[in-house]
C-alpha cells in the first residue's frame, strides 16, 4: 500500500507543496492545481489506496470522513446555499488521472452533466 513516487502521498508527507486547506489525521485537502470551478478542492486520505475498487469494509470510517470534510469544506468556501458536486473518479474511464484515492469538491458556478 505504499507508493514512493505517488504525487498525493507526497503532498500528504508535505514533500511537494500545496495550498492545504484541512488536514486531520485521516485526510488532507487542498486546492486543485488546474480548478475547474472557481471552489475546486482535493480531498485526499493520507493512506496510499490507489482507487474506491479498492476499498473494503476496513475503510468505511475513512470514506465516511472524505465525505464530511467536503460538506464542511463547502460550507467553510460559503457554497452550501448555491450547491456543489463532489465526484470520485475511478479508474481509466472514470478519468482517474492520480491513483491515490481522492474526492473532488466543485462548485461556485452551475456544473453541467456530463461533469466539465
Ligand atoms: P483525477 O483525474 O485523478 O480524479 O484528478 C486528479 C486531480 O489532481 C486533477 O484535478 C489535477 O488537477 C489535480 N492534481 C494533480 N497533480 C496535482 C498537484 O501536484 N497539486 C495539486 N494541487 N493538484 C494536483
Ligand atoms: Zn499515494
Amino acid at each position: 500500500m505504499k507508493n514512493d513516487s505517488c504525487i498525493f502521498c507526497k503532498i500528504a508527507k508535505k514533500e511537494v507543496p500545496s495550498k492545504i486547506i484541512f488536514e486531520n489525521s485521516d485526510l488532507v485537502a487542498f486546492e486543485d492545481i488546474s480548478p475547474q470551478a472557481p471552489v475546486h478542492v482535493v480531498i485526499i486520505s493520507k493512506a496510499h489506496i490507489e482507487k474506491l475498487s479498492d476499498v473494503t469494509e476496513k475503510d468505511i470510517r475513512l470514506m465516511g470522513s472524505m465525505v464530511l470534510a467536503a460538506k464542511d469544506i463547502a460550507a467553510d468556501k460559503g457554497i452550501s446555499g448555491s450547491g456543489y458536486r463532489v465526484v470520485m473518479n475511478c479508474n481509466k474511464d472514470g478519468g482517474q488521472a492520480v491513483f491515490h484515492i481522492h474526492l473532488h469538491l466543485l462548485g461556485g458556478r452551475k456544473l453541467n452533466w456530463p461533469p466539465g
